[in-house]
This record gives C-alpha cells, structure tokens and sequence, in this order.
C-alpha cells in the first residue's frame, strides 16, 4: 500500500531526525494491539522498527504481568539490555511500558539505573512526550497516572497493511477475580461510544482494506455499560459496513454474554462462527473462590443456548489447573466440563500466583508437582477431544483464509484457517506456488485427514483476495 499518497495515515515529521526503535511485547493480544498504537506514535517522530537490539537508538518493553513467566524473561532481557547502554551510553534510550509499568514503574527506574523511563497503560497515548522528553536529557522518570476523562475516545492505529485487525472497545475491568491483576493494571471499564467504534471500523475497511476485525477488551461483554450502550449494538451497526466479511471480539466473561447477544450469533452476517468463552474451572466451587460469578451448569447453559442460536458454532476456552486447593473431585470437574462443552481448544495453564491479588493470600496445599500432573491429564483428554472433533471434518468442505505456509515433511504448503479458526493445510493450487502468491486468498479446500490440532486438505477453488458469502 502507498501510504504517501493515503492522507488517512499520518505521514512522519520530516524535521525530526532518522531514529530506529527495537520493541518487545510480552502477554495478551491487548498488549500487543497497545505496541501498535506506540509504534504508529513513533513513526510520526520518524522512528522506524529494527529488529537488531543493537543498532536500535530506542529500545522498548511492553510488559505482562499476567503470567510469572512472562515477567522472568522480561526481567532477564531488561537486564541485558544493561551491556547495551553500557557500550553506546545517552546515544540509546531505554523505556518499559506496560502492566508491570503501571504497577512498579517507580521502582523499576530505581533499581534498573540503565532504564530512563517507565509508562503505565493509561498513558500509552503519550509515549511521543516521553520519548521527546528522554531524548532531550531528562531520564529517571515514571508516569503511571490514569486517564479519568468520562469519554474514551481513540482512533485505532495500525502499522501493517493485512486485512485483519484488532480494535479496541473497551478498557480496564470491573471484574474481581480472586487470581487476577489486571483490575490493577489496566484500572475500571471504559467503554468507546458505538458511533465512534463503527466510524472508526469503516475506515480501516474502506481506506486499509480490513476484511476482518477483532474488537478488543479485558472484558468485551461489559462493552457499553458505562455509557448505555451494549456489544449487541455495536454487531448491529457494523453489520451496516459492507467489505466487512468477519467479526470477532475478546475477551469475554461468561457472566456478561446477554441472551441479545446470543441471539445475535444467530443473525449476524458477519459474526465469526467461533467464539473464545474462557471458563477457567468446570468446578463450581473453584468458580466461586476465583470469584468468577458463574457456575457450571450457568456455563453449559451458555453453550446450549449459544449452540441453538447458531449451530455448528466453535467454542474455545481457558482453563486454570491446580487453583489452591483444588481437590481431586474438583479437578474432576473439569475433566467432566471438558467432555460436555467440546472445546475445539483450550489455553491452559497451572495456577500462577500474582502478588497483590486475593488469591495468593490463600493457603495452598497442592503442590507443583500435582498441578503439572494434573495439567499434563487435562491437555491430554482435551487432545483427544479435539481430534474427534476435526476427524469429523474429513471429507467435507471449508472455506479458508490463506495467512501462512508451512514445510511439513519436506512438503510445502499453504496455511489457512476457516472463520470458525481452525488450521487447515493445504498444497498451493497451481504447481510451485507460494504464499506470495496466495496470502489472503479465499480458498475452498475439501478436508482429507486430521489431527488434533489441524486438518489437511486440498484446494477445490481459489476465490482470490474477495470471499464468496462466508457464513
Ligand atoms: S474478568 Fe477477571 S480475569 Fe478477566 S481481566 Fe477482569 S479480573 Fe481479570
């Protein structure tokens, strides 16, 4: 795309001088929606990406603090980093934006003394300021304050040229979940106005060519509550938006999915037939100590009525193993949840404790090495699942969207994935072709076999970059 003859995209100051920015991304797809936000910001100084930590004159963390792991490797390349100013001194800028940002900015500027700067979540908008500011001899600060203006206004900022992308609804989370942290990473909910979001998802698909949009928020069902308005609007409005062939959104929280919104997988035009629900336990007693304000069987009835609305509909989710306490009727539980909701996947994980949250205040009993075995047992029941699940698509025909390839075997072929976002693999239509010919080509394929994780298929048609009608 030309973005120099696109004057929707904002053209970079030709006075600032010629600087390269290195940015690493730790955690959710909010994180790394956020990282483009301060990539496009960056730009406008003309600061362009590198991918060599070293010749880079801005050096950037985006942080999680959702998961211990991801907060070690992000301690451990913050600390690398230290060699790096060491060698090239003020002539490289060191800044930590972010979930852990928000939380100990201050401290992380006072113990790392090669780190200048630290931004919280709320401030992300401003990063052109802090950049302007360390650049021009004033380092050592952190800015973690919260935007309390009452409207949350933005315009989404992408800095690549697909047809999918991700748009922020809401932010922050009213939630309490007894495990969780972002409630004090990312502060309460803020809900954009319907208006601005299907303006906004007009012009991607108009100026940009989006095809697909991903609505974005810790919790997308709450979306609306702070302003009067619903999700369910919103679907009912960029069904409005012609070129838009698919929508998605997440997070949700099964608490908040109203029947209007069950409902409206069943009319939508436009709504994948995929939605990532996570349930986190299938044991109502867990549910209640993680304070998730939902029982089991209030889940599975989600499931059934979701699945009446709109049959054939594929569900995800996120599973929690080895919460404190977990008895070994409760891990049962979930293994039962598992067989009943047929899950086409799951995230999961053992139960990491966050410092701060109600959760790690609980006295523990179990021990590490139950909670792996326990993990190792659910990921293997749910593999079996799944592959039933897409044994089942043998033989039959989908619609797939080209994003990537793969060499299995010494074999090339074509990655897609169908809207309900399974993977599918495939040889590329014509004899020697490559995903430069056929990324983001619409192809209907006929499933030959599977696995667990993905199916393999061969091309019946190639639709081009425009999809026959997808649901
Ligand atoms: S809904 Fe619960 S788990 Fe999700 S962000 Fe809010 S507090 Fe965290």
């Amino acid at each position: 795309m030309n973005t120099e003859s696109n004057p929707e995209i904002a053209q970079p100051v030709k006075s600032y001088p010629k600087r390269k920015v290195w940015m690493k991304t730790y955690g959710c797809q909010m994180n790394y929606h956020d990282s483009e936000r301060v990539m496009d910001h960056l730009g406008e100084l003309n600061f362009t990406p590198t991918e060599d930590q070293n010749e880079a004159d801005l050096i950037l963390f985006n942080t999680c603090s959702i998961r211990d792991l991801a907060n070690q490797k992000f301690y451990s390349h913050l600390g690398e980093t230290k060699r790096i100013k060491e060698a090239k001194g003020e002539k490289v800028v060191i800044g930590v934006g972010g979930c852990i940002a928000q939380v100990e900015g201050k401290e992380l500027v006072k113990k790392y003394r090669h780190l200048d700067f630290a931004f919280g979540t709320d401030v992300i908008d401003q990063i052109g300021d802090f950049v302007f500011r360390s650049f021009s001899g004033d380092s050592k600060f952190a800015v973690n304050t919260w935007d309390r203006s009452t409207n949350y206004s933005i315009e989404t900022k992408i800095t690549h040229d697909e047809p999918r992308a991700f748009v922020n609804i809401i932010k922050g989370c009213n939630k309490v979940c007894s495990y969780c942290i972002v409630p004090f990473t990312r502060g309460k909910e803020r809900s954009r106005k319907v208006s601005e979001v299907r303006d906004d998802i007009k012009k991607l698909v108009e100026h940009r060519g989006v095809q697909e949009i991903t609505l974005l928020g810790q919790n997308v069902n709450s979306f609306g509550k702070d302003n009067g308005e619903t999700l369910t609007e919103l679907v009912g409005e960029l069904e409005k938006v012609n070129g838009l062939h698919v929508l998605r959104y997440t997070t949700s929280h099964p608490y908040d999915v109203s029947d209007e919104l069950i409902a409206a997988h069943g009319w939508s035009t436009k709504l994948a037939p995929h939605l990532h629900l996570p349930v986190q336990s299938g044991s109502t007693t867990v549910l209640k100590r993680m304070r998730r304000e939902y029982t089991k069987d209030h889940y599975l009835g989600l499931l059934e009525k979701l699945r009446a609305s709109k049959p054939g509909i594929v569900v995800s989710s996120d599973i929690i193993v080895g919460f404190p306490n977990e008895t070994d009727d409760e891990f049962a539980d979930t293994i039962d949840l598992l067989n009943r909701a047929e899950f086409d996947f799951i995230y999961s994980y053992t139960y990491s404790e966050r410092k701060g949250t109600r959760a790690s205040r609980m006295d523990d009993t179990l021990t590490d090495k139950i909670k792996s075995e326990r993990l190792q047992f659910l990921q293997k029941h749910q593999l079996e699942i799944q592959k039933n699940l897409r044994t089942q698509m043998v033989g039959k025909r989908y619609l797939v969207w080209v994003d990537g390839d793969s060499n299995m075997g010494g074999v090339y072929k074509l990655k897609g994935r169908t809207p309900c976002y399974r993977i599918v693999h495939f040889e590329p239509p014509v004899s020697g072709g490559e995903l430069k010919d056929f990324k983001w080509h619409w192809m209907e394929v006929e499933v030959s076999g599977a696995t667990a994780l993905s199916a393999q298929a061969k091309v019946i048609k190639d639709w081009g970059i425009n999809p026959p009608t997808i649901h």
